[in-house]
């Protein structure tokens, strides 16, 4: 078995921001030559998601609006915020969009489902933050 690792940085220009990352998990997958296995992508930051979905704008408003319904920004709300973060949103809403996925690889390739894309979801952003990419496999 063959094991490949990669991390990816993010400074995002807005606090709150999607990216969608497919792109460099294929390469990764590609730099990894590992034919039949599973990769693994997780933020490495808990105000922060990987998730998989539709890449449409739509939808990604969508997604920011309920998610800003669950936990809006509101500093005053939280308990977390006590401890002087203005963070506990971010923290709720990396939780309800998750923090890993895990792709089949198949011949070489991510093997999707229709339209499955893979986003980094930021949520407390505007500083240094890493994604981790692990590929078992042969
Ligand atoms: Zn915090």
């Amino acid at each position: 078995m063959k094991s490949y690792r990669k991390e990816l940085w993010f400074n995002t220009r807005k606090k709150v921001e999607f990216i969608n990352i497919t792109p460099q998990v294929e390469a990764a997958v590609r730099e990894s030559g590992i034919k039949e296995g599973l990769c693994l992508v997780n933020a490495m930051h808990i105000t922060a998601s990987v998730f998989i979905n539709d890449d449409e704008e739509g939808l990604h408003e969508d997604f920011l609006e309920w998610l800003e319904q669950l936990a809006p920004y509101d500093p005053g709300r939280y308990k977390h915020n006590l401890t002087g973060e203005d963070n506990a949103h971010a923290h709720l809403k990396r939780q309800v969009m998750g923090r890993e996925v895990v792709v089949a690889i198949t011949d070489g390739k991510l093997d999707f489902g229709p339209w499955e894309q893979i986003f980094y979801g930021e949520f407390d952003g505007q500083r240094p933050k890493r994604v981790l990419i692990k590929i078992i496999g042969e």
